[in-house]
């Protein structure tokens, strides 16, 4: 069987679940898609890697909002662009629930064109399950789904399904992540390149090439984002200027790296910095690849 590589977006109103199902299916859990999401733009991408397929789910966390004039502003703004470009909608609906707020996503919907595979959720509140025909049955009567699956993200009913649905509607392809991967790449990557801007800025003369950043953590909390980062020179006396006085320097540049962190990811940041020395790392092609100046 071919492999099959693509994008899912995960589309759907305020408080159906989609959170939780992006969670459910990565079997891990992605606290990026569940707070503070009025003020994050950016589109989370979940990775889910199986021997026969790669699924890139897209979650779109601006949908906390309430209100049809925040939900019409969501839709006209993030949800386009961030289905614009999936192989697969995932339409998520709660089971026996439906509201105005599905109609007008599924309106857009109708427009990307792409298929949709409707992902019914919380069944496990439907008692007794026979309750659910009627719903099922009116939404297979809209014509254009490419499946309805009927599913609990919460217990983790039935979500292989979806997965099943979902990956033989990709397009065929190799995987297009590392098969360890769960989320995208480009937040941390920028992080790596705000703190390197922060560092060549003060120090182009002293330092002009000699530096990498690492990120070795990039955790959500609660709180924000927790980050580690390393920044690796090639002499001690190099290690020295970067750390200054008594840490100030360091801190200077940690602190002013932080606050363009946040105002990137649009969500607070706590910050570790750490200063290594690696020997001829920038003429190492391995260690380059290592530190993500690769492809
Ligand atoms: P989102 O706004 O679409 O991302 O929805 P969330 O994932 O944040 O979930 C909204 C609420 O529905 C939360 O309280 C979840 O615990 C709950 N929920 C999500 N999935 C299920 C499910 O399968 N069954 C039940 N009973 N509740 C669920
Ligand atoms: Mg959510």
């Amino acid at each position: 069987m071919a492999h099959r590589a693509g994008y899912a977006g995960l589309v759907g109103r305020p408080n159906v679940g989609k959170s939780t199902l992006l969670n459910r299916l990565l079997g891990q859990k992605l606290a990026i898609t569940s707070h503070k999401p009025q003020t994050t733009r950016h589109r989370i991408l979940g990775i889910r890697t199986l021997a026969e397929a790669q699924v890139v789910y897209v979650d779109t966390p601006g949908l906390h909002q309430r209100g049809a004039k925040a939900m019409n502003q969501y839709l006209n703004r993030t949800a386009r662009a961030a289905i614009a470009d999936v192989d697969v909608v995932v339409f998520v609906v709660a089971a026996g629930a439906w509201t105005d707020e599905d109609a007008a996503v599924l309106a857009n919907l109708r427009r990307n064109g792409r298929p949709v595979v409707v992902a019914v959720n919380k069944v496990d509140e439907v008692r007794p399950r026979d309750d659910l025909l009627p719903f099922l049955a009116e939404l297979g009567e809209r014509d254009g789904f490419a499946a309805i699956v009927p599913l609990s993200a919460r217990t983790g009913e039935n979500c292989d399904a979806l997965e099943r649905e979902v990956s033989r509607l990709l397009p065929e392809g190799p995987p297009m992540f590392p098969e360890d991967q769960v989320t995208d790449r480009p937040e941390r990557f920028f992080v790596a390149e705000l703190l390197r801007e922060q560092i060549t800025r003060r120090y182009h003369k002293e330092l002009p090439y000699a530096v990498a950043v690492e990120i070795e953590r990039f955790e959500e909390r609660p709180g924000g984002v927790s980050i580690g980062a390393v920044i690796w020179v090639e002499r001690d006396s190099q290690r020295a200027i970067l750390i200054g006085r008594q840490g100030s320097a360091l801190k200077a540049t940690a602190t002013a790296a932080r606050k363009q962190m946040a105002a990137l990811l649009e969500r607070p940041v706590h910050l570790e910095v750490w200063i290594k020395v690696k020997k001829s790392w920038s003429s190492d092609e391995k260690s380059l690849l290592q530190l993500g100046y690769g492809d």
